[in-house]
């Protein structure tokens, strides 16, 4: 892959788009919402139609010159309904945290209440968190993990619904390992009168592959990221029945958005199209398959692991009884000098900060697509092992990275 033409009129942006494509190819990337889409959807982001201006909806919008425009929108939706079994999809939102915006200005008013998942326990920012809009202009409160388990607290989720009395609850999280039961907290939502948003943006693709159960047809909105499990390009998405379609609709334009990114969508559209053909299916179950292996090596090198396992394509590990000295930021640095690349994250029950937190938090997606399997993971969970055991000792991190450098070689990204 080249950048030629950037090249030509910009040499300095070029070597910075050059460095970045050396670095995925170089280097390991495990954080758990990072991906690496196709060519082709690479093409279609970067197509003429990050030119266009095509406010409005498919069939109906605000300029003229839209035939293509609506043509690669509404390929989007049909493979995205086709996907996901949604009655109705709107795929103009930006990215997964729009998407949840649009649902909130769709359903509620100014002071209405959220009852979401705290960020330290696994939460999103766009869950109600002081620090993003939501926090600010809603009144939010948080339901847990059992600190014990690890295991999202549905008894303590009940309690809080009944005493609360939310108007929306939010499922779907960032940084959880196992399988959401939906249906349970539909039935509380059902209970309490409240809406229930499945954000499904970390696990898009396996729910797409049906290797995550689906959150569609039981909760009113389910919201979506399309680049971390599923490999669509940045942006996000908004999944609903016809009851909710329009206002939905409308929320996100012109609600909370002018100019459709429709460059993006065309991405979408090419990844959905990717996602339905059957090897999609194959490399869900691998992302999954790869993460139990990854989780089991590292436990087996004495990691401890958040809730013990995985049901998805993550493992959260909480380095407090393995390294109670090492926090999730110091693994972190010496692992990115090795070459793996992955975030420190904050552990249920947390004891340092966010900022410094005891865990670190690492996924199988993007490895998965570059074709690792198991015994791979084995290899992987290995050399995180030898950085975290030893993160200043500078001759454990070169032979690693010499090990992260034959396995990149041996698994190469766009040649
Ligand atoms: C990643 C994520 C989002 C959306 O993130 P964007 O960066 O805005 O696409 C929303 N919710 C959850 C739970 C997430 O993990």
């Amino acid at each position: 892959m080249d950048h030629d033409h950037v090249r030509d009129v910009d040499p300095a942006v070029a070597d910075a788009l050059e460095g970045e494509l050396t670095r995925q190819e170089e280097t390991l990337a495990m954080i758990a919402s990072e991906n690496h889409v196709s060519r082709a959807v690479l093409d279609a982001q970067g197509s003429a139609l990050t030119n266009k201006y095509a406010e409005g909806y498919p069939g109906a919008r605000y300029y003229g010159g839209c035939t293509y425009a609506d043509e690669v929108e509404q390929l989007a939706i049909d493979r995205a309904q086709e996907l996901f079994g949604a009655e109705h999809v709107n795929v103009q939102p930006h990215s997964g945290t729009q998407a949840n915006q649009a649902v909130y200005f769709a359903m509620l008013e100014p002071g209405d209440k959220i009852l979401s998942l705290d960020l330290t326990h696994g939460g999103h920012l766009s869950h109600g968190h002081p620090a993003n809009f939501v926090g600010q202009f809603y009144e939010v409160e948080q339901y847990e993990v059992d600190t014990e388990t690890g295991y999202i607290d549905y008894d303590q989720l009940e309690r809080l619904a009944t005493t609360f009395d939310p108007d929306i609850i939010v499922s779907g999280y960032s940084a959880y390992p196992r399988e959401v039961e939906w249906e349970r907290i539909q039935e509380v939502a059902n209970d309490v009168d409240a809406y229930h948003l499945a954000d499904i943006a970390h696990i898009t693709g396996l729910v797409a592959a049906g290797v995550h159960s689906s959150p569609v047809g039981t909760a009113d909105f389910v919201t979506g990221s399309t680049h971390k499990t599923i490999r669509a390009g940045r942006g996000g998405i908004v999944m609903t029945d016809e009851e909710y379609a329009d206002d939905i609709d409308s929320a996100v334009f012109p609600g909370g958005q002018g100019g459709p990114l429709m460059h993006n969508i065309a991405g979408k559209a090419v990844g959905f199209g990717e996602a339905l053909e059957p090897k999609f299916q194959t490399y869900a179950e691998q992302t999954v398959a790869n993460a139990v292996a990854l989780g089991e090596s590292l436990t087996d090198h004495g990691f401890s692991l958040v809730s013990g396992g995985t049901d998805n394509h993550l493992v959260l590990v909480d380095l407090r009884p393995s390294h109670p000295d090492t926090t999730g930021g110091d693994a972190e640095e010496a692992l990115e000098e090795a070459g793996i690349v992955l975030n420190g994250n904050t552990v249920p029950g947390e004891t340092r900060s966010a900022f410094n937190p005891s865990g670190i938090r690492a996924g199988t997606p993007a490895l998965t697509t570059r074709g690792f399997d198991e015994d791979d993971m084995r290899e992987v969970a290995d050399l995180i092992a030898r950085v975290v055991d030893a993160p200043d000792d500078d001759s454990v991190i070169e032979s690693v990275r010499s090990s992260v450098d034959e396995l990149c070689a041996e698994n190469p990204l766009y040649k």
